[in-house]
């Protein structure tokens, strides 16, 4: 089951406005919807916290969103929510957004900012998230 969630879409307001390399996201014209998911996903044996994807043209075709963001509950109980707010951070990260030409795209985790974030709170988000 999937629920669209008013408190991440909170969280990912407070961490947008409280991060710099965030900044560019804060535009009304980006559409990121957030939800929670009961699913329990699994990658390399590991739980998945949370992931974000792209919604494809075909699809924005029919909903005016640009990309999804989940959180998968059973895995994120374990988290405080410092945690929780770092994760935020992390998946925003992958949000790919270009103001000037309306471009979107999934930015992946081989690139310096992530591994400021990975290195900075000391966790295996590679296998950790989408
Ligand atoms: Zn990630």
């Amino acid at each position: 089951m999937y629920e669209p969630s008013d408190d991440l879409r909170d969280l990912a307001r407070e961490v947008i406005a409280q991060n710099k390399d965030l900044c560019h996201l804060a535009v009304p014209e980006l559409k990121i919807v957030y939800m929670y998911s009961d699913k329990e996903k699994f990658r390399n044996g590991k739980y998945v916290f949370a992931d974000t994807e792209k919604i494809n043209d075909k699809v924005k075709a029919l909903i005016n969103i640009d990309f999804i963001v989940t959180f998968y509950t059973k895995a994120c109980e374990a988290l405080d929510s410092e945690q929780l707010r770092i994760l935020m951070h992390h998946e925003l990260k992958h949000v790919g957004y270009d103001a000037e030409s309306g471009k979107c795209k999934i930015i992946p985790h081989d690139i310096e900012d992530f591994r400021d974030i990975i290195s900075a709170h000391g966790m295996d988000w590679t296998v950790g998230d989408g």
